[in-house]
Parts: C-alpha cells; structure tokens; sequence
C-alpha cells in the first residue's frame, strides 16, 4: 500500500491487474487499461513545496477513483503516474469515453490552502483483448502510447498503436548504436554544392552527415542527430563533422578551389560547450584554413536565446572571422524579430517553403518578402531545397543570394565528387 495515497502501490498494482484480466476474461467483458501521468509535476514541487505536492497527489488519486464507476481500480505506480483499470461495455467507443473522464478529472482546477492549480495529463491506454492479453502486455504497452503522448508535447490521451511500439523499438536500437559508431568509424560526411546566383559560380559545400551501420542501414541525421543531442554524443561527433569538414576543403585548394566556403550544422548543445569556439579555430589552425572559409549553420532554438553562453560564443567565433548562417528559417521557432539579436550574416530559408514557391501559394508571397526584409537587415539569403527551374527562376527575379538544392546538385561523398570536372566549370 501506498503510504501517502492509501492507493495499492506499484507489485500490488501488477498483481491486482492480473486478477482483473482474468475476473474481465470470464465475464466476456472488455476493460481499458491506463497509465496517468501528471504533466510537469516537479513544477508543483519545485515551486509550491513537497508537501503541497503530496496533498495534490492525495486529491489526484481520489478523484481518479471516483472518476467512472466503482469497478475502477486506481494504483500509484510513480511519483506522479497512476495505473487505471476500468471494466468498459462493448458498445462503448473503444474505451475513449472512460479515457475522457479519466482526463477531466485531472484538469478540473484543484484548490489547495486557498491556490488554485490547473494541471493536466499525459494518458497512455491499452484496450483488453485488443491490445494485449495479459496484464504485462496491457502494461507494456500503455507505457508506449504514455511514450508517445509525452513525446508529441503531453497533455493528450493516447491510444496503443503497433506503429509505436516500433517506432520505439527503433529508436532504443539506434540509441545504442549510436554509441560506438564513432569509434567504429561508421559516419560520413556527403557535400552538397551551394551555388552564387548572379554569376552562377559555386559558394561553397555543406557537409552533411551519413551513417551507414550494418544491421540497421542508412539513418538519417534528422533520425540520428536528436538522439545524440539528448545523450550527449553529439559533442565528439560535432568535433568529428568539424574536423572532416576542415580537411576536406583545405583538400579542396590543391584543386585551385580556394575561395570556397564549407558549411556545418551546428546543434545548440555544442554552442553550450565551453570549449567549443577553441575546438572550431584548432580545426581551422590545424588545416591552415581562413576562418572566413567556414560557415557554422545554427538552428533557432529555445536554447539560443535562453542561455548567454550560446549567443556570447557565436559573437566570439563571428569576431574572429567565421562566418553564422541561420538555417531552416521559417520553421520551429524562427521569427524575424529574434534575428537582431543573432550574430548571424546568412540566412537560409527551409527547403518546405521553397517547395512551394512554383506554385500560387502564402509560400510565394512569404519568401519574396523575406528575401527583400532580410536584404533591408544587411543580410545574405540561401535558398535550399530548390528542385526545380521555376524555382530558381523566381528565386533569381527575387534577388536571392544563393541556391541549393537536388536541382543544382544532390549531396554526395568525396569519392564520387570530381574536384578537377568542377574545377574546369569554374573557369
Ligand atoms: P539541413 O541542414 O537543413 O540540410 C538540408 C537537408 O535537405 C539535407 O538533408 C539535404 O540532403 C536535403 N536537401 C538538399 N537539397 C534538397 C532538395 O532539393 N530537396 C529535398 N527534398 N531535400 C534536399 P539531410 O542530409 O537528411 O539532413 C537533414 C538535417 O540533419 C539537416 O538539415 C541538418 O539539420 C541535420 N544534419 C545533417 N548533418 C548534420 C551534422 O553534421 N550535424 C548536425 N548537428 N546536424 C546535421
Ligand atoms: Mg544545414
Ligand atoms: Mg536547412
């Protein structure tokens, strides 16, 4: 028993679902299983004291208990995660009834010592038989779609789906692949050419990079790069990206390219590095490398503005000559009124508005006015994602700075790429 809340705790809660499946099973009855989890608790904690938030937690269960029928069963499986068991009636639309009321419960404002607290949950829910048989694979599975609403922001209900589960499981394998893959030299880095509209010539590369591992295939960095910000790895992998990219283009001059420039992405986590501004200019030395010859593509980010560190190492870097360009401008948290504040002298606007350009779209009218806005800042513009002549064409009338995209050239690895063919069309 759960001393705070009186509720069974989580063995006891285990168990009583295994006898629950078995009591539904006689009776031909179906039951919905859920996991509850409070959104954002440690708030309640942080600001107003623990044993507020164990008064809070007190009124939570009872209302959970109270919250459909008295079948229900209510256990505290976590800190501030319960486990609900509901007998539901066939005709009921796949237990979403039982899952809403669960859901109001939560959110109706609690009153504690006179504050009064909005809170609301992240419900992950399995459905008895559908969904799984036994009380593990309920369980299991919940704590998947609990996985899922957490990960689309929380403060929803979701239901099992297969497609999680594999997803999840994806995402673990790749996790702990992600660990070795640098010892075990598994990542490259591909170029993709950036083109100077006006007279046509090449700017420069970005490097991406690639990682081909041998069970698992190709992963993308959109898949891959998230996941090492969040276990750290993208610290010496960002060092790796940085050092490859140097030796390449310090490569690059033997074939007379020497007024290129290399782009590399960034991630805000390597901006919090202390070290970092001395890493990208040892790379730079180490390569007798200008620092003007190298672009860093940072994406905005809660992170950018929240912390000092970033914006003071990004003006440090930019003092010595590297050059800051914005990347995917247009999505996430990019507004034009933060870009005053960013050291930045490029902007690259999103591949998923130059998509639609070509067509009679808002897309149209937003890039043409902010390729003429972002001029007015002093500032460069790179359109990426350009697959088409219509697009380049309208980018040109636009006065965009520089393209890039599978029109002008796909990215691709140094072996394939022929310095001395893009040599002779530079000349
Ligand atoms: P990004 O920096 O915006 O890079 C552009 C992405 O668009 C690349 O995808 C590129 O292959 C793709 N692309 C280029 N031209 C076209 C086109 O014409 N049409 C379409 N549909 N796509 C085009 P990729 O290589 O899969 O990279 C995805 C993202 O992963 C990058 O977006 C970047 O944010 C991140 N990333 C890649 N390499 C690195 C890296 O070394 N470090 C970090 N931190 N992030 C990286
Ligand atoms: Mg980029
Ligand atoms: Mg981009």
């Amino acid at each position: 028993m759960d001393a705070l809340t009186g509720l069974p705790c989580r063995k006891e809660a285990f168990a009583q679902l295994e006898v629950a499946v078995n009591v539904v099973r006689a009776a031909g009855k179906r039951m919905v299983v859920a996991l509850v989890d409070i959104d954002r608790f440690y708030r309640v904690n942080e600001a107003l004291g623990t044993d507020f938030g164990n008064e809070v937690l007190c009124i939570m269960s009872k209302r959970l208990a109270e919250a459909r029928m008295v079948s229900t069963r209510v256990s505290r499986v976590g800190g501030n995660r319960f486990l609900i068991a509901m007998p539901v009636e066939p005709e009921e639309n796949g237990g979403l009834q039982a899952v809403e009321a669960i859901k109001n419960a939560v959110e109706r404002p609690i009153d504690v010592k006179g504050t009064e607290l909005y809170l609301t949950s992240s419900i992950g829910a399995t459905l008895f038989p559908q969904d799984g048989r036994t009380s593990e694979q309920l369980i299991t599975r919940a704590e998947s779609a609990l996985y899922q609403s957490k990960l689309q922001g929380g403060n929803r209900a979701r239901f099992y789906n297969l497609e999680d589960t594999i997803q999840l499981n994806r995402r673990i394998d790749i996790e702990a692949a992600l660990r070795p893959a640098l010892y075990l030299r598994q990542f490259r880095l591909s170029y993709q050419p950036i083109y100077r509209m006006s007279d046509g010539k090449l700017r420069g590369f970005e490097a991406l990079i690639r990682w081909e591992h041998p069970q698992l295939g190709d992963i993308s960095p959109s898949e891959f790069i998230p996941l090492a910000e969040q276990n750290g790895l993208i610290i010496p992998i960002g060092e790796w990206v940085l050092r490859e990219a140097c030796k390449m283009l310090a490569g690059m001059s033997k074939y007379g390219l020497c007024s290129l420039i290399m782009s590399i992405n960034i991630s805000p986590i390597q901006l919090l590095d202390p070290t970092f501004s001395q890493t990208v200019l040892n790379a730079l030395k180490d390569h007798h490398l200008q620092p003007d010859s190298f672009e860093l593509e940072i994406t905005e980010n809660h992170l950018l503005y929240t912390s000092d560190t970033a914006i003071s190492t990004l003006s440090w870097l930019r003092a010595t000559g590297v050059r800051i360009a914005l990347d995917d401008f247009g999505i996430g948290y990019s507004s034009l009124a933060n870009l005053k504040q960013l050291p930045i002298q490029c902007l690259k606007i999103d591949k998923s508005f130059v998509k639609k350009i070509d067509l009679q779209s808002a897309e149209r009218i937003i890039v043409e006015g902010v390729i003429k806005l972002v001029h007015k800042l002093g500032l460069e513009v790179i359109a990426e994602g350009v697959e088409y002549a219509e697009q380049y064409e309208l980018l040109s009338e636009w006065g965009c700075n520089y393209v890039q995209g599978f029109l002008l050239g796909k990215p691709q690895e140094p072996d394939v790429l022929d310095l001395s063919m893009i040599r002779r069309s530079e000349e």
